[in-house]
């Protein structure tokens, strides 16, 4: 079995950047990815500077065709499902789901992150009108009657107060969550309503929501809104390859060098918090970077 210089898992921004940077450097590579990055679900991504209201798809066979110019590179659409270090030929070995295995001297976890939602109807409209970045999603939204979906105080005032440069048209849903006098009092000075009735149902269709039924009977009519996700990691790679983790969750690395050595990490799912496709792409660059500066010195 051919030996590859790097194994990138994961083919969003972060690990497509890594790729072409380390394709440029000549170096084999295989990059792997299952199609399962969570920006899937929206029309349009924007902010990438020149790929401003991009489809998330189009972006990703961009990226994917530029690499078709550099012969070391491989791009499979295996799902890998195991990792790990073979010790003794400092090597590590990754299994994917077709039962196949490959052999690397060094590997980037370029792996995102997931949402939880708090109530499931969410999913429906999440990347059509409900959304959870406002720098992503903020500008189409101007100007709309929107909703603020957020249980815990301190991300709704977060997210409410950011929100409000986009619109001033808002109301706060806490889905059955109390709030403080002092958040109460800020809001009502800002016109801002708040709803802590548990929700019953979302209405709307394809994707678009209409209005937010609430358990006391009300419905409350909206166009578009904000949510906070919980986030997580959809594997536990870094775990398994000893990589050293803080108490937030975050993988600790230094230029995109985890603890362990040969293995490095670039992305949102260092973090398990949302970024964004610019921030991650220079992620991957800069991990690039680090695991070709390392290639260079072990063997010049
Ligand atoms: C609804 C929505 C809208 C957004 N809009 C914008 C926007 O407008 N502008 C913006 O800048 N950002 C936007 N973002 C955020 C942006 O999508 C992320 O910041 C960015 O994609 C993170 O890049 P990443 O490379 O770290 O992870 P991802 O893009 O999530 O890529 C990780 C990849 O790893 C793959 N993978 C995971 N596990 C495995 C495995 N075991 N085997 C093989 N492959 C695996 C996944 O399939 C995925 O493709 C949006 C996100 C969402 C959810």
């Amino acid at each position: 079995m051919e030996k590859l210089d790097c194994i990138v898992i994961g083919a969003g921004p972060a690990g497509l950047s890594a790729a072409l940077t380390l394709g440029r450097a000549r170096r084999k590579i295989a990059i792997f990815d299952n199609g399962k990055n969570r920006n899937r679900v929206t029309r349009e991504s924007n902010g990438f500077l020149t790929r401003d209201g991009i489809k998330p798809q189009v972006f990703k066979e961009i990226a994917m065709k530029e690499l078709e110019s550099y012969p070391s590179v491989s791009i499979s659409n295996e799902t890998v499902i195991q990792v790990k270090k073979e010790e003794q030929k400092d090597l590590f070995l990754i299994k994917t789901s077709n039962n196949h295995f490959y052999f690397a001297e060094r590997i980037l976890l370029a792996t995102g992150i997931q949402e939880e939602f708090s109530f499931s109807q969410i999913k429906q409209y999440y990347g059509k009108s409900l959304f959870s970045c406002p720098y992503c999603d903020g500008w189409e939204q101007r100007d709309k009657p929107l909703a603020i979906i957020a249980e815990a105080e301190k991300h709704m005032i977060h997210l409410t107060k950011l929100v409000y440069n986009w619109s001033k048209d808002l109301i706060v849903f806490t889905n059955g969550h109390q709030l403080s006098n002092n958040v109460r009092n800020d809001f009502a000075r800002k016109e801002i309503k708040i709803y802590t009735t548990r929700i019953k149902n979302l209405h709307g269709d394809n994707g678009n929501i209409k209005s937010i039924e609430l358990e006391s009977g009300d419905n409350i009519l909206r166009s578009g809104g904000f949510v906070v996700p919980s986030f997580y990691r959809p594997n536990q790679f870094a775990e398994q390859l000893n990589c050293q983790i803080n108490e937030n969750k975050r993988i600790i690395t230094d230029g995109g060098r985890s603890t362990t050595n040969g293995v490095y990490i670039a992305g949102e799912t260092e973090t398990v918090g949302p970024s964004s496709l610019m921030m991650a792409a220079a992620d991957g660059n800069k991990a690039a970077f680090s695991i070709n500066m390392d290639i260079t010195l072990d063997r010049f």
